[in-house]
């Protein structure tokens, strides 16, 4: 099959435990939208903390999404392997006057009602261990999801101020997920909705770095009996590699696709080139979260 080279998407876990029918839904939804129009699909390990990846959970993730089918294109890119990257747009922000310290921890914000009101600014605190947060402006971001339709966040009242490195030194996702996903030349993000929030942010950091904006589309995010997320701390279930194919119609089905019921008893390799030559963007849910009861 020739690829179309101008399109490219990407999945993008935290091998902080195995992949779960959350990721699994997120990853089907992204590789279907770029499958569908002849796209690269390509894999990005965000393993920049050491300390919430258990032994081994990387490569499980890999070979899980290979059971269910899910083939990426190229090498994995691992973010552990990027930090010189990090490094130099985090320098790049600095030269602009972006960057500041801060010593507040994440329970002062909470107790202050959860956004950060910019009160390290102008304390001149070293970075030495200080998290490093990029001053965002009094300003809106407009983007519009391919999914859920027109956004728009007011940065400061929203988030404040973003940490871009954390005071134990390590990187922080949205500069990470930033700087790989134009490095990676990702136009097409396709994700859970609990990162539409993050999308803003990610937007206006692009924009300081003189980078392009992809479009974004967020698919609703799996939850639970109790409306929590699945995800590790919720203790979602591993997948069962015995049960990839009863899994991915399941994922179809939460995606508001609709397998033909002849898909049943089909291989995932027949399911998933059902589900590229059928995807249907409009067809996805827009509720910001969807209830699952249960799941095989
Ligand atoms: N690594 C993030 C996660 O597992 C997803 C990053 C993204 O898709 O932007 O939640």
């Amino acid at each position: 099959m020739s690829k179309n080279t101008d399109i490219i998407g990407r999945f993008a876990p935290s091998p902080s435990g195995p992949l779960h029918f959350g990721s699994l839904v997120a990853a089907t939804a992204s590789y279907l939208d770029v499958r569908h129009r002849k796209g690269r699909w390509l894999l990005r390990m965000e393993d920049l903390d050491p300390a919430r990846e258990p032994p081994g959970a990387a490569d499980q993730i890999l070979r899980a999404l290979e059971a269910h089918g899910l083939h990426w294109d190229g090498p994995v890119l691992y973010q552990s392997s990027r930090l010189d990257a990090y490094a130099e747009a985090l320098a790049e922000l600095r030269r602009q006057g972006r960057l500041f310290a801060c010593r507040c921890s994440r329970q002062q914000i909470q107790a202050d009602g959860g956004v950060y009101d910019g009160r390290c600014r102008t304390l001149g605190l070293p970075d030495k261990g200080n998290a490093i947060r990029l001053r965002v402006d009094d300003v809106q971001v407009d983007f519009i999801d391919a999914i859920q339709g027109p956004q728009s966040q007011h940065l400061k009242q929203a988030c404040g101020d973003v940490i871009l490195r954390r005071k134990d030194g390590l990187y922080a996702y949205q500069l990470a997920v930033v700087v790989d996903d134009a490095w990676q030349g990702v136009t097409d993000i396709l994700r859970g909705s609990d990162l539409l929030d993050s999308t803003a942010r990610q937007i206006f950091l692009q924009q300081r770095l003189g980078l392009p904006t992809p479009r974004y589309a967020h698919v609703p995010v799996a939850v639970n009996e109790l409306g929590q997320k699945l995800s590790k701390q919720h203790f979602a279930q591993a997948l069962a590699l015995e049960h990839c194919s009863g899994a991915l119609l399941q994922a179809l089905r939460f995606l508001g696709q609709a397998p033909e019921p002849a898909l049943t008893r089909a291989s995932v390799d027949e399911i998933l080139a059902w589900a590229v030559q059928h995807w249907d963007i409009q067809a996805v849910p827009k509720l910001a979260n969807i209830r699952l009861d249960s799941h095989s």
